[in-house]
């Protein structure tokens, strides 16, 4: 027997216990066939249990699928939160899950939960699951593969004739995206148990003034509730959660690596700063003593930003001033107020808050000795980064081993709903390259092979912490 196999074997023998492995003749695979229209029972052969086998054509066939739920045209994605295309698209994961064998529960704000009962039912199950809300003219993959993969995971499983111990999750959460009432991760944040954006969600609307509840209303959610606590989950509810995800960055593929191990996940703090100066004419306001430029005082603090974040000494602390705006904006006048927004992270809390601090002295400084007033100082949002959980990220390691797929650990510089279900669970990621690393446009690509891959691992993962 070459390593290779033996590899298999032994994994095979260790996580699924050999005597376990009996023929699973699930009836919804039937229906899963006609529905698709491609065979998805293997042969109960002891290789078919060795290479824990995933249906690629399926599985590409249900992505493009999903894709055509949009309100923009192909290649273009646009999923926005409890639209007519959200709903249909929502239909069809439910749809998936339940073809897939599993119990659909949806709770107020439309996070979807499909669950495999265990051999244990009660002990705290292993959860996965990501997003399939898009920005406009997004692409397919982001926050999709994690769905439609974990659903796959689990079918993988299933035909393999694994049985867990601990109950198995898939979870799709309502808008990671913040597009439509500009609160990314609503559905996950919801879920570890945020009574800020609860109560922020009272009276929250969107563009056209929808109310937050008017709109779930119309997607079917939240009806008969003035408030969201019901959506709240202990934290303990699940024993690990694990999201499989594109890179969204260009490492992976440059390396020709297959998976990335997620360690850490780095977390934005946003802050919001208005400086005021008099203004005046650009020619008859002269410039030694008599000008407060508000302008230059913006330009200053960027440059701060700058220097603050090169300063800590780290390559995962980054800084942007996304945004600057001049007013009154006339070539001839001297700005008398200015706005800038500030985005910085770290996958450490502690150097960000750093950072955010001297950020703060720095807006002091400046204003006094340019005689500007800072009129406002706000932060925005100031998220905890999380740190994936050893045990979960050991697991997945293994995994990639016995799987004889390369991998390397890495951190994530976006966020994600894993970013909250930290709160509440052991968490960890899986990464997959995607070309490139582009992501939220349409030219947004992973191949199939890759996807499959991070399934792969998603399920020998999986079966691993359901056993644990
Ligand atoms: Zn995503």
């Amino acid at each position: 027997m070459d390593t290779k196999l033996r590899g298999f074997v032994l994994s095979v023998y260790i996580v699924f216990g050999l005597p376990v492995i009996t023929a699973h003749n699930d009836p919804s695979n039937k229906i899963m066939e006609d529905f698709s229209g491609y065979p998805i029972h293997e042969p109960q052969s002891q290789d078919s249990l060795l290479s824990l086998s995933v249906d690629s054509e399926g599985l590409q066939k249900q992505i493009d699928e999903l894709s055509t739920l949009s309100e923009t045209p192909a290649p273009s994605v646009t999923r926005i939160l409890y639209s007519e295309k959200d709903v249909l698209a929502r239909r069809f994961i439910k749809n998936l899950m339940g073809l897939s064998g599993l119990s659909v529960r949806e709770d107020a704000v439309g996070n979807i939960f499909g669950r495999w009962d265990g051999d244990e039912p009660e002990l705290a199950p292993v959860s996965t699951g990501s997003h399939i809300d898009a920005i406009p003219y997004s692409g397919k993959y982001d926050g999709v593969i994690g769905v439609l993969g974990a659903i796959e995971a689990i079918n993988v499983l299933k035909r393999s004739g694994f049985k867990p111990k601990r109950s198995l999750e898939v979870i799709m959460f309502t808008s990671e995206e913040p597009t439509r009432f500009g609160i990314s991760c609503l559905g996950s944040r919801l879920l570890a148990g945020s009574k800020e954006l609860a109560e922020l969600l009272k009276k929250t609307v969107d563009s056209q003034n929808i109310s937050f509840f008017d709109a779930a209303r119309f997607a079917g959610y939240a009806n008969h509730l003035q408030d969201l606590t019901s959506v709240f989950l202990e934290k303990g509810s699940y024993s690990a959660f694990i999201e499989l995800h594109i890179e969204q960055g260009p490492i992976l593929e440059e390396e020709a690596t297959s998976i990335g191990v997620v360690t850490a996940i780095a977390a934005p703090a946003s802050i919001k700063v208005d400086f005021e100066g008099s203004g005046g004419h650009a020619g008859a306001v002269l410039m030694p003593m008599s000008r407060n430029d508000a302008g230059l005082a913006a330009a200053e603090l960027a440059l701060a930003v700058e220097k603050f974040v090169l300063e800590s000494g780290s390559i995962d602390t980054v800084g942007t001033v996304g945004i600057l705006e001049l007013h009154p904006g006339a070539i001839n006048s001297i700005p008398s107020k200015s706005h800038l927004e500030i985005d910085t992270r770290d996958i450490d809390e502690k150097r960000r808050n750093v950072v955010i601090e001297k950020i703060h002295q720095s807006a002091l400084s400046i204003s006094e000795n340019r005689g500007v007033k800072l009129s406002e100082f706000k932060i925005v949002n100031q998220d905890p980064p999380a740190l994936s959980d050893d045990l979960i990220t050991m697991a997945m390691e293994s995994a990639c081993q016995e799987l004889n797929l390369t991998f390397r650990k890495m951190i994530s510089r976006a966020y994600h709903d894993s970013l909250f279900m930290a709160r509440i669970s052991p968490m960890g990621m899986i990464f997959i390259p995607c070309y490139k690393g582009y992501s939220h446009k349409p030219e947004e690509f992973a191949a199939i092979e890759d996807i499959a891959n991070g399934v792969r691992v998603l399920a020998l993962t999986l079966a691993k912490l359901s056993l644990a």
